[in-house]
């Protein structure tokens, strides 16, 4: 078997929507997009069956309760979990935490201790900061650098008192791994139960539950391109056995008088009330679906969208990527502190790419990492290479724009002041100048380049004259809010030419970044000296030399 993003994309009706036709949907770690087949399972479901299950022994019933129990059984297989009795319907990944954090804890003596890592939900700390107020209980937390777990460390919060360690698969926020192997080791023959959420695994990989290894594991259908309204918590039917159940009423029963109940079989005794049946429905068409893929092709094709994402990234200037293109599970995290990632959002979302900002349910762990909000693209694998691409190319075009709008003001600024206005050098890229073959290519670039300086009368001033330069030259300088602003004049293009790769590299710097900005070995590298006239070349650093005397005047 083998994997394509085009069919598969294909296969997900709103992609084909007349108003969805050009989205670009990077919210996948919030929510997946839902194939026809998990549609259709869904309407089907309220056209053909329904009706509530067990209560009653009509014909819909009869048929609605085979669903249930047909779809856990697919379940069950999802998993690779043992029996049917240890897969229980819960809402998503939150209610199957909220059960175990009041279930699991009952009984638990005051002093003993649950450990947690940094990274988590909030679904996986606060449930667990809850139980402990009722019961006394302690959390502990895996040692952290910059919030990001270092599981190898896990030893050293465990205890004699723990009794239970519930940690994340991946993290929603950032995008990594947890080294569950390592975890199922460190673990092994410990009296305490382990619980793993694997809300964000599900969707990139075969989990089996067995080889984890683990006692209990949480899952939101909705994160994996199936319903909303429906998650699936497994866990180890000796202990599912022993724990009392969570919510109270219907269908968790096997008898009730007015002062005691006894309790359903498993896996019933934890799903009180009505589920949602059309949910379940359309959880099986998607496991159906997910099975009828190569899961492994298919996290290829997203791994090679990740490494894209963040090489292509890690190439923006000034853009602080918070996630790694390695052992991540499709999540590209950053923050820059040029913007608030919220304007970043918006125009995203103008050219209509759909991306998160915020903290992602992770308060602890985003903020750990020095921020209090981070934007965040999270892939499915129907997402495409030009996706990322478009994603790329829209971020570049902000933040460019962000700095012209800059320059654009101070310019404006300084033309009240002085009389004079700051080129504009934001469309001059010096790595483009860089990669031009061959000196004869070079020159050409400098020569559009020298259209960037515009010409300035108001600074041909004698007090502005640039000595030892061939060509006539004036220079102009002005500090502004700590940044220094230079503006030059010239009769001659190849002055101008020169004048705007200087100021490109000079202009809005502090003086101490222009002193560490070393531009000789730049000039040289592109054989300016080699193949400039002497005269030319003296030009150049005639220009460098009253720079410095300009910044002197100010030091
Ligand atoms: N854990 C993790 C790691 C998650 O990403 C999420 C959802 N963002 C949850 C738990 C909670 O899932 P749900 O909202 O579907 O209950």
């Amino acid at each position: 078997m083998s994997f394509s993003a085009a069919q598969f994309k294909q296969q997900f009706p709103l992609f084909s929507q007349p108003e969805n036709r050009e989205l670009v949907y990077l919210d996948n770690a919030a929510t997946t997009q839902k194939p026809a087949v998990v549609i259709d399972a869904v309407r089907d479901f309220y056209l053909h069956s329904n009706a509530n299950t067990h209560r009653s022994s009509h014909r819909l019933a009869r048929r609605a309760t085979e669903m249930v129990e047909r779809v856990r059984n697919q379940a069950a297989t999802f998993l690779n979990a043992g029996s049917v009795r240890e897969i229980i319907f819960t809402r998503g990944a939150t209610e199957g935490l909220n059960l175990l954090a009041s279930s699991l804890t009952e009984g638990l003596a005051a002093g003993d201790e649950i450990v947690l890592s940094t990274a988590e939900h909030h679904a996986n700390l606060v449930p667990w900061q809850m139980a402990a107020r009722r019961h006394n209980l302690t959390i502990r937390y895996v040692p952290d650098e910059k919030g990001i777990p270092q599981f190898a460390r896990l030893p050293e919060v465990l205890s004699p008192r723990t009794r239970i360690v519930s940690v994340t698969a991946g993290s929603n926020a950032l995008g990594f791994r947890s080294d569950l192997e390592l975890l199922r080791r460190m673990l092994r023959g410990r009296d305490l139960r382990w619980i793993v959420d694997a809300a964000q695994l599900a969707a990139h990989q075969l989990v089996d539950v067995q080889a984890i290894g683990c006692d209990f594991l949480v899952c939101s259908a909705h994160k994996f391109y199936g319903p909303t309204g429906i998650g699936l918590l497994y866990g180890r039917e000796q202990w599912l056995q022993q724990m009392p159940p969570w919510q109270g009423g219907g269908e968790m029963i096997a008898d009730v008088d007015l002062q005691s109940s006894h309790y359903a079989e498993l896996p019933h005794k934890f799903e009180a009330g009505t589920s949602s049946l059309a949910a379940i429905a359309g959880l099986g068409a998607c496991i159906e679906f997910l099975q009828q893929q190569d899961r492994v092709a298919m996290a290829a094709h997203e791994q090679g969208l990740l490494k894209s994402l963040h090489g292509q990234m890690a190439q923006l200037p000034g853009i602080e990527l918070l996630s790694h293109g390695e052992n991540n599970l499709g999540i590209l995290a950053f923050s820059d502190s040029r913007f608030a990632p919220v304007d970043l959002m918006h125009w995203l979302d103008g050219k209509d790419i759909a991306v998160r900002v915020g903290h992602h349910c992770a308060q602890p762990l985003v903020r750990a990492s020095g921020h209090s909000a981070t934007l965040r693209a999270s892939l499915a694998a129907y997402n495409t290479q030009e996706d990322v691409d478009r994603f790329v190319s829209a971020v570049a075009e902000f933040v460019q724009q962000l700095d012209s709008e800059k320059s654009a003001a101070v310019s404006e600024e300084l033309a009240i002041t002085d009389g004079w206005q700051a080129d504009d050098f934001s469309a001059l890229d010096l790595d483009a100048l860089r990669s031009r073959r061959g000196w004869q290519e070079r020159y050409r670039l400098l020569m559009q380049w020298s259209k960037s300086i515009a010409a300035k009368p108001a600074i041909r001033l004698p007090e502005n004259t640039v000595k030892g330069c061939e060509s006539s030259a004036w220079l102009a300088h002005q500090a502004l809010h700590g940044k220094h602003y230079f503006a030059l004049d010239s009769d001659s293009r190849v002055v101008k030419g020169l004048g705007a790769f200087l100021l490109l590299q000079l202009n809005g710097k502090s003086a101490e970044e222009i002193r560490q900005t070393d531009l000789e070995s730049v000039f040289r590298e592109l054989e300016f000296e080699k193949h400039l006239s002497p005269s030319r070349s003296n030009g150049f650093y005639a220009l460098m030399q009253r720079v410095n005397e300009l910044l002197g005047s100010v030091a």
